[in-house]
């Protein structure tokens, strides 16, 4: 999808006062440092989408037991990684957060119970991304914690309670990716950029995007079901979670729009899409 499709998108949305949503694929650590083809168009991204209030990020790198929301007023940046460049571990996001939206959402929620968390801060998931969405750091930003021992079907229920964040001028992200294996990946030329995967990759990544298109969210929640090799692009959940939550932030009949739609690394899709309003 070009920068021009992309604008007629967000320039289509009615005039209401729905926050867009996103998920996004957010691939290596490593965008954070290299400016590449994904990170541009997360940067064009968020200059066609109206200012947030702040913003929720459901990242796959924040798992519990139960589920949790960051409340603190400045959240610390979590370089939550290892063996990569000392310069990565510079990085710092200092977004404020929200006490006040943290416990909206704990009051607004009453099954499951959220709970507060002044433990977490900003993980990689989310700051390697808004890095790009808005490099001032000028929007708060709070995180809320995938529980490692629900279901899909779980997170799209808790997503959909989340969905009045969007009436708010609140925009939600999920981040993480849908097709990741990180113990398949192969770097070629030692980089996160080019284009190439194995075939149940492409193919796995073919379904996702049909589905999605068709609205047929049953059968996304459901995904073992639809590849025989669906378990070498999803091993473990964590990284297509995050999607779910923005699947629950769909209105019936709104258009999802995808974009970076590339696999890398052998075994990564970069594969997003915005949610209009
Ligand atoms: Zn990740």
């Amino acid at each position: 999808m070009t920068l021009n499709d992309l604008h007629n998108v967000v320039s289509a949305l009615p005039d209401t006062s729905l926050m867009p949503a996103l998920f996004v694929g957010h691939g290596s650590p490593m965008n954070a440092l290299r400016n590449n083809e994904f990170t541009t168009t997360w940067g064009n991204v968020s200059k066609l989408l109206p200012h947030p209030r702040a913003i929720v990020c459901i990242s796959a790198h924040w798992e519990t037991k139960g589920t949790y929301v960051t409340a603190d007023l400045k959240p610390k940046t979590i370089h939550d990684f290892y063996r990569f460049p000392r310069e990565l571990y510079k990085q710092e996001y200092p977004a404020s957060g929200s006490p006040e939206l943290a416990e909206q959402i704990i009051n607004n929620i009453e099954n499951p119970k959220i709970e507060s968390s002044l433990e977490w801060g900003l993980d990689h998931g989310t700051w390697s991304v808004l890095k790009y969405l808005y490099p001032n750091a000028d929007v708060p930003v709070i995180q809320i914690s995938i529980d490692h021992y629900k279901d899909t079907q779980w997170h799209y229920n808790l997503a959909k309670q989340l969905a009045f964040l969007r009436t708010k001028g609140v925009l939600v992200v999920g981040s993480g990716n849908m097709v990741h294996n990180l113990r398949m990946v192969q770097l070629e030329n030692d980089d996160f950029n080019t284009e190439f995967g194995y075939d149940w990759a492409f193919e796995l990544n073919d379904i996702f995007k049909n589905k999605l298109l068709e609205a047929n969210f049953k059968d996304l929640i459901n995904y073992r079901n639809l590849h025989n090799k669906a378990s070498l692009a999803i091993p473990t959940p964590e990284h297509y979670i995050p999607m779910l939550y923005a699947l629950g932030m769909i209105r019936d009949e709104e258009e999802i729009k995808i974009f970076n739609d590339k696999i890398i690394a052998g075994s990564l899709s970069m594969t997003s899409f915005i949610i209009g309003g």
